[in-house]
């Protein structure tokens, strides 16, 4: 069991809605650690080249325009096996189809305005947090 690092975006909608400390009470009662934490707001180009594995997606510019709608909390979260944990406590992409009592299910709007984001991989988990952090910001 290994202990790991994954990367959580708290979305505009959420962000908007004022939800982000119901989310942040979530994540820490399933048992991981914020060891670094930001609000920042996106520009194009930045929210482009970390949704840039979507590119060829019909989605991907109205992806771009909501992630750069307003305020994100960006987080490195930390617990045993943290990568799929948080996949896990996430739920399904879309709030419709999401599991009763994880996050989407209870904080997301639709496919597009669905609270939050985790690394679906820990090399992904590795690339997103230093998209975001430096070494000084990452407190564990
Ligand atoms: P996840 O966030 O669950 O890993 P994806 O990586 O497939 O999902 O998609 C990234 C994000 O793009 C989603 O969280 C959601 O905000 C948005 N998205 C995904 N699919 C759609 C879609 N069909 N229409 C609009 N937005 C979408
Ligand atoms: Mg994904």
């Amino acid at each position: 069991m290994d202990i790991q690092q994954t990367l959580s975006i708290i979305k505009p909608d959420a962000m908007k809605s004022k939800l982000s400390g119901k989310i942040i009470n979530f994540i820490e009662e399933k048992g991981f650690s914020i060891i670094a934490q930001k609000k920042i707001i996106l520009v194009q180009k930045q929210a482009e080249a970390f949704y840039s594995v979507h590119n060829e997606r019909p989605f991907f510019q109205e992806l771009v325009s909501f992630m750069i709608s307003g305020p994100i909390l960006v987080q490195i979260i930390e617990a045993k096996e943290g990568v799929s944990l948080y996949r896990k406590i996430m739920g399904s992409t879309n709030p419709k189809e999401a599991e009763e009592g994880t996050i989407r299910k209870l904080y997301g709007t639709d496919i597009q305005c669905n609270a939050v984001h985790g690394s679906d991989s820990l090399e992904n988990a590795n690339i997103e947090s230093s998209f975001f952090f430096n070494k000084l910001e990452i407190i564990s």
